[in-house]
Formats: C-alpha cells, structure tokens, sequence
C-alpha cells in the first residue's frame, strides 16, 4: 500500500507558503485532506473519497415536482495519485 496521502499532505505543508506569496502565510499550520475515509475491512487503510452529486426531481404527497441532490462519496478501487491498487488481488 502506498503512502501518497501522507505525502501529499506533507509537500503542501512545506510548499504552500512559496506557492502562494500573495497570502503571506507565516505559519502553515496543518494540511488535511476533506474527503478520508478508512476503510474498516481492510486493516482502517485510509484512502480518498470522490464526491458525486446526484440532481434529481420528487414527487411531494401533492404530486408537485421538487429539485433535490444527494452527495454519493465513491471509493476508488487504485489510489488517485499513483495508481497503485488499493486492495491486493
Ligand atoms: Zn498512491
């Protein structure tokens, strides 16, 4: 298993100040990716979440039409930076 998470989020601690001057960052302070998640099944293997947003209409008990969405969060099968598999096969 790849250890791309932990070093992503290490580089953009250390470079995020150079590469954003216009900030004036002092002090990086942590660098957490928003969409974890550890999967419990195979030894809390942390990997990255994809969002989806799915729009879709509803019939309310009147028979009016509603817009409504939901957020699917996907797991990808290959880790999105190096493309190494998750899961051994
Ligand atoms: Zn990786």
């Amino acid at each position: 298993m790849c250890d791309c998470i932990k070093q992503i989020e290490e580089e953009i601690k250390i470079n995020f100040p150079e590469s954003a001057p216009a900030l004036k960052v002092s002090k990086v302070k942590e660098v957490k990716f928003e969409n974890l998640y550890w999967d419990l099944e195979d030894n809390c293997r942390m990997g990255v979440s994809m969002p989806i947003r799915v729009d879709y209409e509803r019939k309310t008990k009147k028979g009016n039409v509603i817009s409504k969405h939901e957020i699917l969060n996907m797991q990808p099968k290959y880790c999105p930076f190096c493309g190494k598999p998750y899961k051994e096969e």
